[in-house]
């Protein structure tokens, strides 16, 4: 049984995800690799999962904690290490300073993300066969609407432009070369960008980095889910981090990578039919 109480622990091995964004940028298929193996957890566990395979020479697979290997029939073998990802953790605070007042004490609720080593891949278990493996279909509409984010007329007479947006507002170019990518990149915007102000923003370091951002965004859906487009992403991101002084892992600041991870992730889940959308950390 986990205890209740834990502290968080350090975890020095686990890479950055500012790393793990490198990684999945320079790898031509590892993103799809990732995705197909581990779909239902988010687009960061994904990477660290398949990161972890890869280093400890485990085929890739179905993933579940040691509880939930034994619901679906199936058994942790002996010696196995489990793989460590990333999970939320919701916490209560009470407010006692309320206490003095006829009011109740407030209950306040956060969370933190910490690393656990949890879980296994299918490949570390036996038992009773899986079903086979089905990845769910993912529909652009449905994400909109899901994301509360409207579609509109491109009115821009700017060829080069391929799309833009404003508020909770895309338009995309129908010419656009490659549609998806600058749908998700679009998207990124409005989940990123569009509501931290004007986005027409003219100093040029924080465009870049939102630029950066919102073409990784791109990158991880187009490659997630196998479509046209990623190159292209792949290309640019390189560029960008090749350009200022060589090349310089560290100018994808970890937080621009944990809102990329965060953002390709809700714009995954939101396109995906509600009956396939399980809870990540169930057990
Ligand atoms: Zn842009």
């Amino acid at each position: 049984m986990e205890k209740q109480t834990q502290t968080q622990t350090e975890t020095p091995d686990i890479p950055k995800w500012s790393a793990l964004l490198v990684e999945a940028v320079n790898k031509p298929g590892l993103i799809m690799k990732a995705y197909s193996a581990f779909w239902n957890y988010s687009v960061g566990n994904q990477i660290l999962a398949l990161i972890q395979c890869q280093l400890r020479g485990i085929q890739p697979g179905p993933i579940n904690t040691f509880p939930k290997w034994q619901t679906l029939g199936r058994v942790v073998k002996r010696g196995e290490r489990a793989l460590t990802l990333c999970m939320p953790l919701t916490r209560k605070r009470r407010d006692d300073e309320a206490t003095d007042n006829d009011e109740r004490p407030e209950e306040q609720t956060y969370t933190t993300f910490v690393h656990r080593a949890r879980w296994f891949v299918v490949s570390q278990t036996y038992g009773s066969d899986l079903g086979p493996i089905t990845i769910p279909e993912w529909d652009a509409e449905q994400a909109l609407a899901a994301l509360g984010i409207e579609r509109i007329a491109f009115d821009k007479t700017d060829g080069n432009c391929q799309g833009f947006a404003k508020g909770k507002q895309i338009a995309i170019n129908p010419l656009a070369q490659l549609p998806h990518k600058t749908l998700f990149h679009e998207i990124a915007h409005t989940l990123l960008h569009t509501s931290e102000g004007s986005f027409t923003d003219t100093e040029q370091t924080p465009r870049n980095i939102r630029e950066v951002e919102a073409e990784s965004v791109a990158l991880l859906c187009c490659e997630a889910l196998g479509l046209e487009g990623g190159d292209y992403a792949r290309g640019y991101i390189q560029n960008w981090l090749f350009e200022p002084i060589g090349y310089n892992a560290e100018a994808i600041p970890e937080k621009s990578a944990q809102k990329i991870f965060r953002a390709a992730d809700q714009i995954l889940r939101a396109g995906r039919p509600t009956k396939e959308r399980p809870a990540e950390y169930a057990n």
